[in-house]
Formats: structure tokens, sequence, C-alpha cells
């Protein structure tokens, strides 16, 4: 079945409504990253039936396109983000953006732009978010998961936690996703790309790999 799944997995485009919500909102996910992404999800979905988990919800970019292939499963995307921004969304670095700040604590809060976010997709009901730190999220997880995508924390101690904290719940046939891979230090931080070449050393195979996205399953 999963093989079906794979096959299929270049055909699963989202429904137009749902990729213009994803176009206009705020965050870091490329159109054909989204894309590639969404095929990924929607294959994962499909083949296992289980939620689909990010780390690193931000403003609900990414997890739209999660949400929408877990809708069309029967299944729910989970994603978990603390909300107070990555290292280089903060205060005079250069991924921030001022509007997300909460006036009232003096730190950047991405939830209420998130929960609009999904709520102007209408798909608040196929998401559970979980608020705090992905190491904590991981240690009190019980389930199995379909799909792991990982596009949080850019340092090699937040990578590193997210891959050994999130990968012990994947399920056998279910598809690990890495956002932020670059081989060329030229091109971007190197944490991500160490936790893809661990996974490639510790038995995932590259199902495919589109910009900065790499799409891996267990061998
Ligand atoms: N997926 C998003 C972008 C995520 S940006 C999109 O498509 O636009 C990375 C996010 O990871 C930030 O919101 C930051 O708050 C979160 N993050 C970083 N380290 C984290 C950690 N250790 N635990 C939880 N969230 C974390
Ligand atoms: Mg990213």
């Amino acid at each position: 079945m999963a093989d079906t799944a794979q096959a299929d997995a270049g055909a699963r485009v989202p429904a137009a409504e749902v990729l213009a919500a994803f176009e206009s909102a705020t965050g870091f996910m490329p159109v054909d990253e989204g894309l590639a992404l969404y095929a990924a999800a929607a294959g994962a979905a499909a083949a296992t039936g289980l939620p689909l988990l990010e780390v690193g919800s931000y403003c609900g970019r990414s997890t739209i396109l999660l949400a929408d292939a877990a809708r069309q499963a029967g299944t729910v995307a989970l994603t978990v983000d603390h909300h107070r921004g990555s290292e280089e969304q903060q205060p005079g670095w250069e991924y921030h953006d001022a509007s997300l700040v909460d006036p009232e604590v003096g730190l950047m809060d991405t939830l209420p732009r998130f929960r609009r976010t999904l709520h102007a997709a209408g798909l608040e009901q196929h998401v559970i978010a979980l608020v705090g730190r992905s190491p904590q999220v991981a240690a009190v997880w019980g389930g199995q998961l379909g799909l792991v995508f990982v596009d949080g924390g850019h340092t090699d101690e937040h990578a590193t936690a997210d891959y050994e904290g999130w990968v012990p719940h994947l399920a056998p046939e279910g598809l690990l996703v890495i956002h932020d891979v670059f081989p060329d230090p030229a091109d971007g931080g190197q944490a991500p790309y160490r936790i893809y070449l661990r996974a490639l050393a510790e038995g995932f195979a590259e199902v495919s790999a589109h910009g900065s996205l790499r799409v891996l399953r267990r061998r």
C-alpha cells in the first residue's frame, strides 16, 4: 500500500482555495517546496491514516498544507511551537517581523497570527496546536505518526533534539521531511543538513528533493 501511495504522491495537489490560503499566509515556505510537502503529506496520510506532525508552526503557512492533507485522509495535523520565534527571528536579526511582537509582554508571539491563518483557511478543526518546546512535547508524546516534518530551530541543539525526539514516533512506513537542507554552507545554516545526513546514515533513504526540502523514508 505504501508503494502505491508513493507512486501517487506526485499527483497529489492541494485544491485552489487551499493553495491560495497558503500563498497569502505569513511564513517561510516557498510555493514549489510547499507543493512537494503537500504531496508527501497526502501520500503519508493516505498510506498510514496516522497524524502528521510539524515542528515549527510559526504563523501556520505550512500547517495549512498538512491540515488539508490530513483532512483528506480523515486524520489530523499536529504542530508544535513555543511561538516565541527562533534565534534568527528575534529583534535585530535577519528574519524579525516587528508585527509579531506582543507589546504587552515584549516578546514574539506568533500564536494569534497562526490561529487567524488556520481560521481563514477553514482548516482549524483539522489541526491540534501544541504550544511548547519541541523536546518537551516529544518526551510526553505517546502515539505513532505518519509524517514528521522538521522545520523548527536551526541550531544544532534544536535540530538534533527535533530529530531525536520525534523520529522514534514515526511509523515504519511513515515519511521524514526536513526543511532548510543546504549542502553548501554559502546557501544557509548546516544544522538541518546535518540531521539529514544522520537520517541517511541511520536507515533512511531519500524519496525526493525540492529546493531545500528533503523527503525520506526508512529503507
Ligand atoms: N513552518 C513555518 C516556519 C517555521 S519557522 C512556515 O511554513 O512558515 C521556525 C519556528 O520554529 C518558529 O516559529 C520558532 O518559534 C519555532 N521553534 C524554534 N525552536 C523551537 C523549539 N525548540 N520548540 C518549539 N518551537 C521552536
Ligand atoms: Mg523552514
